[in-house]
């Protein structure tokens, strides 16, 4: 039987990984909606809507439907990339930078209407695993299996920081700790779909369970 299954939770809770693991564990197909909150960011940071002391909202709602958004499959890498107007964006929209910005422009209604629109149509076919923050509340509140993750601001700024080393970005883990908690804050707060627990959501708290306590337990969920 082919399942939507819904992962939500705050940022660097490990929703990627697990999603990612179980979709390739079932064969279903992975989605990654912080992509694409993250690519419209993007795009907003290079049509100069967006900076350190601007946000031109207006002018990215405009240019919304300019705004064109895919996935595709990397068979080498096991998982889809995101593309923007046709241009892969995986390795640019995973900066620190970037991280602040899409969930400034995850504020507007415009721009989650359009997302959560294409999101809905991805999975009207079932048999798919997507992330986010508002998967089991908003996109797909009927979902036969919502997940809902958690850990402490301090457990997931580190592991954000291991892997903004690995990558060589120079950023300080106290900078790393300041961006979770203030994305915490603007998630939690935002007036259109604040991020909330389902009330038929499970939660884990991954700061005790290591990935393969994790993966199994949620792999019973499924099977169940
Ligand atoms: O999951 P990720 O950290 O890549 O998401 C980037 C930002 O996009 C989040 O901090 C959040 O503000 C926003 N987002 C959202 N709704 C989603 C997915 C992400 O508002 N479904």
């Amino acid at each position: 039987k082919k399942i939507t299954i819904a992962i939500d939770g705050f940022s660097s809770t490990g929703k990627s990984t697990l999603a990612k693991q179980l979709a390739k564990e079932l064969e279903y197909v992975y989605v990654d909606t912080g992509a694409m909150y993250r690519a419209v960011a993007l795009f907003a940071m290079q049509n100069q809507l967006i900076g350190p002391e601007f946000f031109d909202k207006t002018g990215l709602v405009d240019f919304l439907p300019k705004i064109q958004l895919e996935f595709k499959f990397n068979a080498d890498l096991g998982f889809a990339e995101m593309y923007l107007n046709d241009e892969n964006v995986e390795k640019q929209i995973r900066t620190i930078e970037v991280s602040s910005y899409a969930s400034k422009v995850a504020e507007i209604s415009e721009v989650r209407a359009k997302l959560v629109e294409q999101q809905k149509e991805m999975g009207k076919n079932k048999a798919i695993v997507m992330d986010g923050r508002d998967i089991g509340t908003v996109v797909f509140p009927n979902a036969e299996l919502k997940i809902f993750m958690t850990a402490s601001a301090e457990t997931r700024a580190q592991r954000r920081f291991d892997e903004l080393q690995e990558k060589g970005d120079a950023v300080s883990y106290e900078e790393v700790l300041k961006n979770v908690v203030e994305r915490d804050y603007i998630d939690t707060h935002r007036a259109d779909s604040p991020l909330v627990i389902a009330d038929d959501a499970i939660e884990i708290d991954n700061s005790y369970l290591n990935r393969e306590e994790q993966f199994s337990a949620v792999l019973e969920l499924v099977n169940d």
